[in-house]
C-alpha cells in the first residue's frame, strides 16, 4: 500500500473520533489555563478547588434534570474503581448483570470473585446485539451499561421492578452527557469523564437516588470489610462537602465543569442527544448505502448513537484504512482490540462537530479507493 494523502480540503477540523480519550475542546482547555495560578497547583481543601467540584456536582443535577434527593457523588479511579466500589458497598447479596460486550462482563467478573456476595445472576447475549434484564428473586442490584462501549450497543434505561428496594444500576460511562434519559428510572447512573464529557480519565461520577444513598449506609455499616477507596458511604460524605477521600484529578475535574458549562448552556442533554443522533445517524446512512460495508449492531433499536461500528467485507481491509487515517491526523478509528473484526469503530461524542462526522466518511471513501 503506497502511503495515502487525504486532500486538505476532505480533512475534518478535528480528527479524534477516539471512544475514550477523546476529543477535548479548546475552550475546556482554555477555562483550565484560566485556573492558573488561582485553582490549579492549590490544596484540594480549600474554596478554590472546592468550588470547581460544587459546580460540577450543580451542573450535572441540572444537566440530568435530576429529581428530588437525587445527588451527585465522585471518587477517585474511574469506572473501573466505581465496579469494585459497588461490589463492596452497594451490591447486599446478589446482583444481576446484562453482558453483551467487554464492560458489562468486567462488573459481572468483579462480583463473581467476591467471596461475601452470592453468585451474581449473568444474562449474555453476543457481541452486537442486546441482553435483557427479568425480576429474580433475591436480586438486590440489577447492572447493566447504557451504552456497551466496546460493540456500539445501546440500552435503553428502565428500571427494573424486582424485589422491593432492588436498585437499577447503570454504567453511563460513554452514554452520560450525550444521550438524553430518564433519571427516576434509574438509582445509581455513574460515569467516567473521557467520553460524552470530552475530559481526562481517573475520576467517576455517579448520580444517586434516595434509595441508593440509604443502601450504601446500609451495606457500608453492616460489618462488611471494605476498604476505604471503596467505601461508597466515604465518598458520599466527601461528595457532599465538595471533596474527595484523597488528592483528586483536578485537571479532570476542571476540563470536565467547561463541559457540562457548555452543554447546559447549548440547551442541555436533550440537545446533546440530537446532536449525536445527528452524527450517528450520518454514519450508519453512509455505511447502509456504500457497497462492502454493514453495521455490525443488526437491530437498528440497538445501534448507539454515541459509538458507531462499521464491519468491512474481505474485499477492504479495515485495519488498512484506520492506519492510512491516522497517518492523515485522523486517529483511533480501530475496533475494540478485543473484538477482532474487521471493522471501524467510532465515536460521535458531543464534542465532536456533526460536519467532521461528515469529513470522516468522505476521507474514508477516498482510502477505499485508494487502497
Ligand atoms: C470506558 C468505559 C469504562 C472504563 O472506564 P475507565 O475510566 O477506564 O475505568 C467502563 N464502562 C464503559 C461503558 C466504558 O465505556
Amino acid at each position: 500500500m503506497a502511503d495515502i494523502s487525504i486532500p486538505q480540503a476532505l480533512l475534518p477540523l478535528d480528527g479524534r473520533f477516539g471512544c475514550g480519550p477523546s476529543k477535548v475542546r479548546s475552550e475546556q482547555l482554555s477555562f483550565f489555563e484560566s485556573l492558573q495560578p488561582g485553582v490549579i497547583g492549590t490544596s484540594h481543601r480549600q474554596a478554590p478547588v472546592k468550588n470547581l467540584v460544587r459546580s460540577v456536582r450543580e451542573g450535572l443535577l441540572e444537566l440530568f434534570n435530576a429529581p428530588e434527593g437525587y445527588e451527585i457523588i465522585l471518587g477517585n479511579g474511574g469506572a473501573t474503581s466505581f465496579w469494585d466500589a459497588a461490589v463492596h458497598s452497594l451490591i447486599e447479596r446478589r446482583s444481576q448483570h446484562l453482558t453483551f460486550g467487554e464492560f458489562g462482563s468486567k462488573f459481572a467478573k468483579a462480583a463473581e470473585a467476591a467471596p461475601f456476595l452470592e453468585q451474581p445472576d449473568v444474562r449474555s447475549a453476543e457481541a452486537g446485539s442486546l441482553a435483557s434484564a427479568e425480576p429474580v428473586a433475591g436480586v438486590d442490584v440489577y447492572a447493566y451499561p447504557h451504552n456497551e462501549t466496546s460493540t456500539g450497543v445501546m440500552a435503553p434505561v428502565v428500571r427494573v421492578n424486582g424485589d422491593e428496594g432492588a436498585l437499577t444500576v447503570v454504567d453511563a460511562t460513554s452514554a452520560a452527557g450525550g444521550i438524553d434519559f430518564d433519571p427516576s428510572q434509574v438509582d445509581v447512573y455513574y460515569f467516567s469523564p473521557q467520553k460524552n464529557f470530552a475530559s481526562d480519565g481517573g475520576v467517576w461520577f455517579a448520580l444517586v437516588s434516595p434509595a441508593a444513598i440509604e443502601r450504601i449506609e446500609r451495606v457500608t455499616s453492616s460489618g462488611r470489610y471494605i476498604p476505604e477507596t471503596l467505601n461508597l458511604q466515604v465518598a458520599v460524605e466527601n461528595s457532599r462537602k465538595d471533596q474527595t477521600l484523597n488528592t483528586p484529578a483536578v485537571a479532570t475535574i476542571a476540563l470536565m465543569d467547561e463541559q457540562v458549562r457548555w452543554i447546559n448552556a447549548q440547551g442541555g442533554l436533550a440537545w446533546a442527544s440530537s446532536r449525536t443522533a445527528q452524527s450517528s445517524a450520518i454514519l450508519y446512512d453512509w455505511a447502509e448505502r456504500r457497497e462492502g460495508l454493514s453495521l455490525f449492531v443488526e437491530n437498528p433499536d440497538h445501534r448507539s448513537q454515541v459509538v458507531v461500528t462499521i464491519d468491512f467485507d474481505d474485499s477492504i481491509d479495515a485495519s488498512a484504512i484506520s492506519k492510512a487515517l491516522r497517518a492523515n491526523g485522523v486517529v483511533d478509528t480501530e475496533p475494540y482490540r478485543k473484538l477482532g473484526r474487521n471493522q471501524l469503530r467510532i465515536a460521535t461524542f458531543t464534542a465532536i462537530e456533526p460536519d467532521d462526522v461528515l469529513a470522516l466518511t468522505a476521507c474514508i471513501d477516498y482510502v477505499i479507493e485508494r487502497l
